[in-house]
Formats: C-alpha cells, structure tokens, sequence
C-alpha cells in the first residue's frame, strides 16, 4: 500500500527522518508543512497527517484533521496531563495513535516495566532517569512519562506521586515516591532508565536510542496500520501487537 502522507513539523530532526523513511518505504510526501505553512490544503490531498512538530501547534493540527476527516500519528511531546485528555476529545472523529515513543525497543522497555513494577513490592523504589541531546525544549520526554504510566499503574499510583528532581532538604524518600530526573546536553538522541532499589539490590532496565530512525519506523508503520481504521484512540502496542 502506498500512503499520501503529510507530515506537519517536516523541517524538524523528526520530520526530515520521517520524511526518508517514508520514500525509503514507498509512500508519497504530499503535503510538507511547517511554520506558516497550510495545513489544510496540504492535508486535503493526503491519506493522513504525521506530526512531530511543536506542543502548542497540536490543537490545531488535531482541529484540521478532524475537520478533513483524516487519521493522525501524533509523536509530538510536552503536553500537560489535562492538555492530551482535552486535545484527544478534539480528535474523537478520526482514529489516532499518539505515543510518546514510536520505538519498538523503548515500547518493550515500557512492558518489562510494567512487569517489573507489578512483581516487586513497594520498597523496591522506582526512580527514572532521562537523557536528552541540549535542543530539546520539553522535560521529562515524553517517553519518561510512558515509563512513569507503567509504574504508577500496577502500583496503584497517581501523577500526585511523581517526584520531579530533589534539592535541598526534601527529606527521607517515601515508598510511594516515583523520581524523575531529566539531563540535558550534546546530541543524545534518548536515553531511559527505569530503576527499582531496594536495600542490597537494584534493578535497571535501561534504553539508549542511537538513530531516529528507530522512531520514524515506528511512526511509518503507524502510518500504514491506521489508514482504514474506524475512529479512535489506539496505542503503539495495538500497532505492533504487544497487547
Ligand atoms: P525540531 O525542533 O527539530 O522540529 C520541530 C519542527 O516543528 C520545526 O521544523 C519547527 O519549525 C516545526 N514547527 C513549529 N511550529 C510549527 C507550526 N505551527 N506548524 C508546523 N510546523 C511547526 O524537533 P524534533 O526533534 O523533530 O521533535 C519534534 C517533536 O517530536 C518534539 O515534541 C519531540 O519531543 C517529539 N519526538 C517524539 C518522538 C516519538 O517517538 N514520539 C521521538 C522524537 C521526538
């Protein structure tokens, strides 16, 4: 099958890998949109929207899809918890995948989390670690926050439990405490981390990603799997079967 794609952000790291990896795999650009371009126009003629592009520009790529009538694979991070819930209401009319992640690799990492984070009691105390090149403008990744959804799950936990670094005198580590540590810096393409630590041991399962290509696969083949989709929100593990 050979897609019509437009991607939204084209000029970015993401939209030029996912940009060569869909003419590496058959598909048709017809729609290159970035800053001023038109959406919609571009979006008309074309199968679906892929976006990896700015958090602030989502709505309105999701409002014009919705519009059209189009799916959306939707890479793009840095929304606040209330954001994606509001932003997938405006998406309800179209089926959609939306993934912090699009990587197969950091998709098994978030399963063997959860595993993890199911089988060991509450003392063996989560904590993450992300590292990112010094461009990127949101913390934690989004990925981080995948993680984070695969520990505070099976444990019973909330977003309330997160601990977003420590300074100071924050006082001992309580058990239902989920840390999150965000580094910045070089061309780190993303590194994660989840630890489990208890008294004598600990656990880390860890990623480290070397090529964007590993996301512009998975977006690709997010692509070709959600063209003929009824309306609705799907996840990266419905596209590579993990569920
Ligand atoms: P980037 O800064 O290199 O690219 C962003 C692009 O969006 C730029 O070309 C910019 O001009 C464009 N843009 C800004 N405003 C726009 C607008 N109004 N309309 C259209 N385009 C606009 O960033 P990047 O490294 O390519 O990352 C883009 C997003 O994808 C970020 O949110 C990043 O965290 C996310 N990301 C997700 C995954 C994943 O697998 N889900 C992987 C890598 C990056």
């Amino acid at each position: 099958m050979s897609l019509n794609i437009c991607i939204n952000g084209y000029k970015g790291r993401m939209g030029n890998a996912i940009a060569e990896t869909a003419t590496e795999s058959g598909h048709k650009i017809s729609g290159n949109v970035d800053i001023g371009d038109n959406l919609e126009e571009a979006l008309a003629k074309s199968d679906l929207v892929i976006d990896f592009s700015l958090n602030n520009v989502t709505r309105s790529v999701f409002e014009t899809a919705a519009k059209l009538g189009k799916p959306i694979v939707c890479g793009t991070t840095g929304h606040t918890q209330k954001d994606r819930v509001d932003l997938l209401k405006i998406a309800e009319p179209v089926p959609i995948v939306w993934a912090g992640n699009f990587s197969i690799g950091v998709n098994l990492l978030c399963y063997l989390t959860e595993r993890a984070a199911d089988i060991l009691p509450l003392y063996y105390n989560a904590e993450i670690v992300e590292m990112h090149h010094r461009m990127k403008k949101d913390a934690p990744s989004g990925t981080a926050l995948m993680l984070a959804e695969s520990i505070l799950g099976p444990r019973n936990l909330s977003y309330d439990d997160l601990r977003h670094g420590r300074e100071g005198v924050p006082g001992e580590r309580g058990e239902r405490e989920v840390g999150m540590h965000s580094l910045r810096g070089g061309d780190v393409v993303g590194d994660h981390t989840a630890i489990f630590a208890d008294i004598g041991e600990r656990i880390e399962l860890t990623h480290k990603a070397s090529s964007r290509t590993i996301f512009s696969h998975g977006a690709i083949r997010a692509a070709e799997w959600i063209v003929g989709k009824p309306p609705g929100i799907y996840s990266i593990r419905d596209v590579l079967g993990l569920k």
